[in-house]
Parts: C-alpha cells; structure tokens; sequence
C-alpha cells in the first residue's frame, strides 16, 4: 500500500533551527533523515518513496547545498531511494499601507506601490518537511 503522510513530520523545532545562518545544510539534512526515519517506523514503512520539504528563500538554508547534503547522508539511510522535492518558498509581506501581498528578494523589501515596510512577512522562513509517501503493508 502507497500511503501518503501529509504534514508529517512538521517539527516546530526544525522550522526555528531553520531560521539560523549559523546552521550548517549537514546537520539539517541529518536531523530531516533522522525524523524521517522515525516517522517511517511509526507508520510500518518498507520504505521510503518520496519526501517533500519547503525551503523559504529566508529560511538561511541553502536549497542546493541542502539537497546535496541530504543525497549524501542518505546514502546510507532507509531512505536512501527516496526521491527528494524540494519547494523552494519566496518571500513575500503585507504592506500596512495598502493591504497588498508583495514578494520580496530580500527581508529589507518595501511595497512596490507604496514604498513601506512589510508590517508581516507571511512567507520566506519556511524550513519543514511537509509530506512523505511511503510504502507499508
Ligand atoms: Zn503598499
């Protein structure tokens, strides 16, 4: 049986560790196999078929070198077959002036209409594992 495992495993503690520049892509990837793995046992998983993880542009991770962490210290892993999706998420704020949804290149971005300041940033920091399929019986 093909099951999917939607927002599983979203670990707040991944998502706040994410925010970090000092963060290396290595010890991420490590920690994304290690929850994964352990959300395959608790679901009976034969195996691991594709995991998808968003990374914000804000987020401080590099997606590419995350990537390549990820396929290196899966090697081996149960999860070594897995395929890898990784969404990359734009930033993206709310100015206070004309309630618009604006995307930012970078955190210091302003309304392009209105030239304020973001009074949120919606979107951008994001560092989770957002699904996993796996096979079980
Ligand atoms: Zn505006």
């Amino acid at each position: 049986m093909r099951s999917a495992v939607k927002g599983q495993p979203t670990s707040n503690e991944l998502s706040e560790i994410g925010y970090f520049y000092t963060m290396h892509e290595l010890s991420l990837a490590a920690e994304v196999i290690k929850l994964v793995e352990s959300e395959a046992v608790k679901h009976n998983a034969r195996s691991v078929d594709e995991i998808t993880i968003e990374v914000g542009d804000f987020s401080g991770v590099q997606a590419e070198a995350f990537r390549s962490a990820l396929e290196i210290l899966s090697e081996n892993s149960g999860i070594r077959d897995a395929r890898i999706n990784i969404e990359r998420k734009k930033g993206k704020g709310i100015c206070p002036a004309c309630s618009q949804e604006f995307e930012m290149e970078q955190r210091i971005d302003r309304c392009p209409a209105c030239g304020e300041f973001p009074s949120e940033i919606i979107s951008g920091y994001e560092f989770r594992v957002v699904s996993l399929t796996i096979e079980n019986d």
